[in-house]
């Protein structure tokens, strides 16, 4: 099905070879000729684990999937995907036009009557095979990640797919026993798919995001529309592929790669559009809401965080601090759930400032195929200038740098990277403490007590994360409480795929994963039970 496949995972590039296009990738499209010869077999793309590799062809996709087939695109306009650790061109993919996005709605809207109609184990069993598609191709996806997200290689294979595999296992375990039908007294509520959703996603954890829209849509009964980020594309091309060897009815996933602005819009005010699900940034939510407000449909959003990470003062502070900068940086901090500001007691502020630069300054950052490396590139040139941009800004500000700068890192001058930074003296009214920077960049707040650390956490825009640690799980668990935030981590508890995931405040509305994911697409149909007789009474006569 792709048009143009890396041939081997071990093929390298000539030392030499010279691309260096601009580093802010992707501001518009760029004209080139679709490659591409003919749909090829996806297995012969490099499955598996093992593939570390990195260099490897360009892929270059050719067409749009509309309709159950690969559609040759309305332009020649086209966007290129860089390796943000090389500054070269990995692939490139259709800028989709406004009439595409329109095409395939109409394909999915034709597709929905069918598909929903069908009992959900006829939906289930396509996304069995799709699970098994997707272990296979595992490595693959995990180098497809690591190449065009600069996420180092063995995390886009332990966290990005295995998460997006996680999600896809634990949907085909508890859809079976959703509770899709509800006796309520008299009535029998029922959970019916809400119809064409267009998933908008963003590049930093593309293939997750994407899964956790797009399986639970599908089980219920809804069609989709996939429109991923135009900065990292190539995975969820590759996605299309294995989803075309599914058995899936014609029209009932479609992809349109393209601008937000374009394809994106289209998607959001299409009367034939029954809910926008988007993950992004606060600018993509409020225009894709307006859009959408045309035609009063739904409108799931999952925007940014700027995110608390309270230790309380009876914490093992070197436990405490130093998970919460390990996390801050995961993905070089592009990561909606970062905790980029972390709260600590002002008696202990020295020496948590002293263990917080002392990890940041023991991440390594560098070749995102190393597997030594801690954090990759940003993705664009674009985005390490608005970084570097803040981390001069917090100097402005007066806040102290006590770890990494704006300076590039040593021995990295090629490469969007930027260093991990700590700044402490930072109090909450700074703009390093309220922007969302995404990037690896934390700030140390002191404070005074519990009601002061949970007031300093709640005096945000944002509201999607959080963590607090305490000797006392009880107490955590009370300060927890008092966040205005849509998940907490006490004492460093793995993620849940099943808990649900989603923003109080400017991080958005709804939830994805678990039973929540299932109903925000869903529905809800009351029906009432009589006897037969009528007994409506309408006021007195
Ligand atoms: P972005 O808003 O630039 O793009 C996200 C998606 O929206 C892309 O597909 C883009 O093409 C599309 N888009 C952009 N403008 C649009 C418009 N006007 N109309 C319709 N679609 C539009 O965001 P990004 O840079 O890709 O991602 C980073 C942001 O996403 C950060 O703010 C991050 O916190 C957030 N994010 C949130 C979550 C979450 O679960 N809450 C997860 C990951 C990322």
């Amino acid at each position: 099905m792709t048009e143009t496949l890396p041939a081997s995972p071990s093929a390298t590039l000539p030392a030499n070879r010279a691309a260096t296009p601009s580093a802010n990738r992707a501001a518009s499209p760029s004209v080139t000729p679709p490659v591409g010869g003919p749909p090829a077999d996806p297995s012969a793309g490099p499955a598996g684990d093992g593939a570390t590799a990195r260099p490897a062809p360009p892929v270059h996709r050719g067409a749009l999937w509309i309709g159950g087939r690969w559609t040759p695109p309305d332009t020649c306009e086209r966007f290129t995907v860089l390796d943000p650790a090389r500054e070269e061109v990995v692939g490139s993919v259709p800028a989709g036009t406004a009439d595409e996005a329109r095409r395939a709605v109409e394909a999915a809207a034709a597709a929905f009557p069918g598909w929903a109609a069908l009992p959900l184990e006829a939906r289930l069993r396509p996304l069995r095979r799709l699970l098994e598609l997707l272990e296979a191709d595992a490595g693959f996806l995990a180098d497809t990640i690591a190449r065009e997200v600069g996420m180092p290689r063995h995390l886009a294979r332990g966290v990005q797919v295995e998460f997006a595999l996680g999600v896809l296992r634990s949907y085909l375990e508890t859809l079976p026993s959703h509770p899709f039908e509800q006796r309520v007294g008299g009535s029998v509520v029922l959970r019916e798919p809400v119809g064409v959703v267009a998933c908008i996603t963003p590049w930093n954890v593309p293939l997750l995001l994407v899964m956790q829209k797009l399986v639970p849509a599908l089980a219920v009964g809804c069609t989709v529309v996939l429109k991923p980020s135009e900065l990292a594309p190539l995975n969820t091309f590759r996605l299309a592929d294995l989803l075309a060897e599914c058995d899936l009815p014609p029209g009932v996933v479609n992809l349109v790669s393209g601008a937000g602005p374009v394809v994106g819009s289209a998607l959001a005010e299409h009367p034939g559009v029954a809910m926008v699900s988007l993950t992004g940034s606060q600018r993509a939510g409020r225009s894709v809401s307006t859009l959408a407000a045309g035609t009063v449909k739904r409108v799931h959003l999952e925007l940014g965080g700027k995110s608390a990470n309270i230790v309380l003062d009876d914490a093992d502070l070197e436990t405490a601090v130093g998970a919460g900068i390990r996390q801050a940086c995961f993905n070089s901090g592009q990561a909606c759930l970062a905790w980029s500001r972390l709260l600590v007691p002002e008696a202990r502020y020295g020496e948590a400032v002293e263990i917080a630069a002392a990890t940041a300054a023991s991440l390594r950052t560098g070749d995102p195929f190393d597997p030594r490396t801690d954090l990759g590139p940003l993705i664009s040139g674009a985005a390490r200038a608005r970084v570097r941009d803040h981390i001069r800004l917090g100097e402005r500000e007066g806040a102290r740098l006590v770890a990494g700068g704006a300076a590039a890192p040593e021995g990295l001058d090629r490469g969007f990277y930027v260093r991990p930074t700590v700044f402490a003296d930072v109090h909450n009214g700074m703009r390093i403490a309220r922007e969302e920077i995404f990037g690896p960049v934390t700030v140390l707040i002191p404070y005074v007590g519990e009601d002061d650390a949970v007031r300093i956490a709640n005096d945000s825009d944002y509201g999607l994360h959080g963590a607090v640690w305490s000797a006392s799980t009880e107490r955590a668990l009370a300060v927890a409480r008092r966040i205005r935030t849509g998940r907490v981590d006490v004492n460093g508890a793995p993620f849940n795929l099943l808990a649900p995931f989603g923003g109080y405040k400017r991080s958005g509305n709804g939830r994805e994963l678990g039973d929540w994911g299932v109903e925000a697409f869903c529905e809800v149909k009351a029906v009432q039970i009589g006897s037969g007789q009528a007994q409506v009474e309408i006021g007195a006569r």
